[in-house]
Formats: structure tokens, C-alpha cells, sequence
């Protein structure tokens, strides 16, 4: 760092580049922001490969760009994120003058857990090959009844059993709805468990209805409180402990059910997984609960 300090407004020592009149160190490996010629278009992104100064002492950057997805083949998709980049082959020199500061480039991944982006955080989960065309990966997971890669941009609500996930608009949701919801079953899963525990045994769960060939998912209300979280994203972190602490009371207030018992411990297993959890709270009356667990155990009743 000392030898950081020392370097004068517009210098370089090859690693590392101040840009003048500014505190703010570039090194490389850094992604930055660059100036584009035409000020009304959008900043341009780039990876600092390496700084050299030329003849007349100037410094110069060379840099691997990445685009936007209006500069690639195809142009902006439905599934792009605004924060969407593609880190291409196509190599430059630049005069470092052109870099506006430092900016984030995130992991796929690493992007969709961050809260609230800020205007320099972006994120890169293909890479593009210029001449070619060319995407890498050239598949990705699809989501949603409507099949589109995921789009951290838009809200999508996550189904508890086959963790789906879906976009509002096409399972006939609002946001005020989905925030309203603690935990999902998308049309599918609810069908399926109806099977399983039977429509009488699910009075907690509502069956929306129909709107032309559009699948709803299925509100699966619990005891807890409305969540006062502002993000749809917040709405598909399951409640896991809550829901494993309500479970524990309900099994532990059951007649007929011993604690400690071998059908208790069995019980219990059964209700590590969330779904079952769910189905077993959302039953009318304990005598469901018991009679489920021993269909669930094989134990017929005498
Ligand atoms: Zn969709
Ligand atoms: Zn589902």
C-alpha cells in the first residue's frame, strides 16, 4: 500500500493505475468502467489484462471487454438481466484516461444473493466468442411453465415440493398476493399431494382456480405471521424452523401418541421433509394426523 501512496496522480508502476485527479487504484484483474466517445450511451464494461506507458509516457490499458447483450449476437432477451454481461474475446488498448473507476463483475450466483445491486454490479454467467457468435455455456437450466432461463431482474415465487420456480405473471399472481404467501405449491405438487393425504385432510390449503391453460399455484397459509419483508424474494426462504417448531407441538399434543414411542420417533422422521410437514400441520384434527402417520408407518390399527 505505501507503494501505492507513492504513485502520482495519472502514474503507473505496470500493476497498478491511479486515475488522476482521484484517490481510486486500479489494478489488474480489476473491472472497470470505461468512457464511451458518444456520453449518451450506456458506460462500457471491461477486465484490466495489464498497463504499459507508451513513447511519450502516456498510459495505456489493455483491457478484454465485455458486452452488453444489445452488442451480441441475438440482442437483449426476455431472460437478460439490465446487469447482464458477456465476457467476450474481443481484446483492446486504451488510454487509461477512458476509465471512469472500478466496477463488479459477479459470479452468476453471487449476484442473485445480493440484496440491492448498485449501478457497478454486474454479473456474467455466459461467455461470447465475437467472431463466431458463440455462447458458453450454450444451455442453461430453464424455469417457470413458460421455460426461460432465470432473470434476476424479474420476482419468481419457488414451490416447496418440486422447487420450481415460477414468475408471477404467468401463474396469474400479484406481488401484494405472492407477499401475502409464505410457502408455494405450484398446480402440479398441490394435485399430487391431494393424492397423497386426500382433499378433506388439506383444509388449510386453497385449490385457485383455473384460468385457461395457465397453472396457479396453491397458497399454503400457515400459522405465521405475514411476512414483513419487502422483497418477493424473501417469500422463498422457507420458514424452516417455524414450521419444524409448530410440527413439534402439534405431534407432542397428539392423544394416542406417545413421546419417545416407536411410532413418535418414527413420525418425526417421516416429518423432516417440508412437504409432509406442511400436509401433516395443514390436517383438520389431530385424528387425520395419527391415522396419517400410521398409513405413513404401515401400522394398521386393531
Ligand atoms: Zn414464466
Ligand atoms: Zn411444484
Amino acid at each position: 500500500m505505501e507503494f501505492m501512496a507513492k504513485l502520482r496522480s495519472g502514474e503507473t508502476d505496470i500493476n497498478s493505475y491511479r486515475i488522476k485527479g482521484t484517490e481510486n487504484i486500479i489494478r489488474v484483474g480489476d473491472c472497470v468502467l470505461i468512457r464511451p466517445s458518444d456520453a449518451r450511451k450506456p458506460k462500457y464494461v471491461a477486465c484490466v489484462e495489464k498497463f504499459e506507458k507508451d513513447n511519450n509516457n502516456n498510459v495505456n490499458v489493455h483491457v478484454r471487454w465485455y458486452y452488453r447483450p444489445e452488442e451480441a449476437f441475438g440482442g437483449r432477451r426476455i431472460f437478460h438481466g439490465a446487469n447482464e454481461l458477456f465476457l467476450t474475446d474481443h481484446y483492446d488498448v486504451k488510454s487509461a484516461d477512458v476509465i471512469e473507476g472500478k466496477c463488479v463483475v459477479h459470479p452468476f450466483n453471487d449476484y442473485t444473493k445480493i440484496d440491492n445491486p448498485g449501478p457497478k454490479d454486474f454479473y456474467c454467467r455466459f461467455e461470447y466468442k465475437v467472431d463466431t457468435q458463440v455462447f458458453t455455456p450454450d444451455d442453461v437450466q430453464v424455469y417457470c411453465i413458460c421455460e426461460i432461463p432465470y432473470n434476476p431482474d424479474i420476482f419468481m415465487v419457488q414451490c416447496l415440493r418440486c422447487r420450481d420456480r415460477y414468475h408471477l405473471a404467468c401463474v396469474g399472481l400479484t406481488i401484494e398476493k405472492a407477499k401475502a404467501m409464505n410457502q408455494y405449491l405450484c398446480s402440479d405438487c398441490f394435485s399430487k399431494c391431494k393424492e397423497e393425504v386426500g382433499e378433506n385432510n388439506l383444509n388449510n390449503f386453497t385449490d385457485e382456480e383455473h384460468n385457461g391453460n395457465a397453472k396457479k399455484p396453491t397458497q399454503v397459509p400457515t400459522e405465521l405471521e405475514t411476512s414483513t419483508q419487502n422483497s418477493v424474494t424473501d417469500i422463498i426462504k422457507e420458514p424452516v424452523m417455524d414450521s419444524c417448531t409448530r410440527m413439534m407441538n402439534v405431534l407432542n399434543n397428539i392423544d394416542g401418541l406417545e413421546c419417545g414411542s416407536t411410532l413418535w420417533l418414527e413420525a418425526l422422521q417421516l416429518l423432516e421433509d417440508p412437504v409432509r410437514r406442511e400436509m401433516f400441520l395443514a390436517m383438520k384434527n389431530d385424528a387425520a394426523r395419527l391415522a396419517w402417520i400410521k398409513l405413513r408407518c404401515n401400522i394398521k390399527d386393531n
